[in-house]
């Protein structure tokens, strides 16, 4: 059987970092140390590989989220791949998967990886993830599933990932679902398809959305203060099931007489928002003033879909949207 080809996309992040052995301070190396292990990458397919940025992922933007969907779309518009192996750093790792899983309109497997350890670390993660996702990618079982997240021995859907812990490698986690699949010595095994996949299609990424939290006492001013600073949408990681404290409320209000949307997700990190208590902030009052619910994702990832969606060619319904 021929080698499934794979197009590997670097964009730095730890994975391509090296401890300074003096100072104890990661750096992105001079030269990618992955590249020195291109033949274990040959023996598990045929590698073409792209280096676009160089980049700690706090330094990545939706401007290079769009560059990597522009980079792969015009890769296989000139030349077949069995799939795409993107890797990124961890930091915001969830928010370029999850963009190019709202983005992307191939098929092909799409699987995004990274590291906890630079390479000269000992335990080093970075080499061992990198082959795993390759060869994820290069399975068949992988097509139509959505970007995939691959560290650790586990497949995670872009969707639904998220960074949990600041150090330890088994950082990426699903929250209520668990992973889809898990990656063996022998075999890749899928467990989990995902029941629906939206698409988006992004022509710009240049409005302004912020992204706020909710506490406990949280009064009006930062909110308000949007309107001033002409953001263009905003997301609240509101409290438990969708509700606000009473005294941010005249603020929703406002922001959403000016048509400034207003989305809610909650701070919690298992379940869904919902309109469910009718108190002075309660989610029931939240929704008859207008706020848009969202149905399981965290903040970050809301915050790229309201972005994309408001950058959209055509307007597009933000309360199906989010549904
Ligand atoms: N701070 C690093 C980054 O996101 C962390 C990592 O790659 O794991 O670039």
């Amino acid at each position: 059987m021929s080698k499934k080809r794979i197009f590997v996309i670097h964009t730095g992040g730890t994975i391509s970092m090296e401890e300074d052995k003096q100072s104890g301070a990661v750096k992105p190396a001079e030269t990618n140390p992955l590249f020195s292990f291109n033949h274990l990458m040959d023996e598990e397919a045929e590698i073409v590989s792209s280096a676009p940025f160089h980049l700690p992922s706090p330094h990545i933007t939706p401007k290079e989220m769009l560059a990597l969907k522009n980079l792969i779309d015009g890769t296989l518009a000139k030349e077949p791949f069995d799939g795409i192996v993107i890797t990124h750093g961890t930091d915001t790792l969830e928010e370029t998967a999850y963009f190019l899983d709202l983005t992307l309109a191939t098929d092909i497997p799409v699987v995004v990886t990274g590291a906890m350890r630079s390479s000269n670390e000992i335990g080093a993660d970075g080499l061992y993830n990198l082959l795993s996702s390759i060869r994820v990618a290069a399975c068949s079982e992988a097509k139509g599933k959505g970007v995939l997240v691959v560290l650790n021995d586990e497949i995670h859907s872009a969707d639904n990932v998220t960074k949990t812990h600041t150090s330890n490698i088994s950082t990426f986690q699903s929250p209520q679902y668990g992973p889809v699949g898990i990656i063996t010595k022998r075999k890749i095994l899928f467990h989990h398809e995902p029941a629906r996949r939206q698409k988006i299609p992004v022509s710009a990424v240049d409005k302004r959305v912020a992204l706020i939290k909710a506490y406990a006492g949280m009064d009006s001013y930062l909110l308000s203060a949007l309107k001033e600073l002409r953001y263009d949408g905003v997301v609240i990681e509101a409290l438990g099931q969708g509700n606000l404290p009473p005294e941010a409320v005249s603020a929703v209000k406002d922001l959403i007489a000016e048509n400034i949307p207003v989305v809610l997700v909650s701070r919690c990190f298992n379940g869904i928002v919902q309109d469910i208590y009718g108190y002075e902030g309660g989610g029931k009052q939240l929704k008859e003033l207008g706020a848009i619910f969202s149905n399981g994702l965290n903040g970050q990832k809301a915050r790229l879909k309201l972005l994309i969606a408001l950058g959209a060619e055509q307007p597009i319904n933000l309360e199906k949207l989010f549904e």
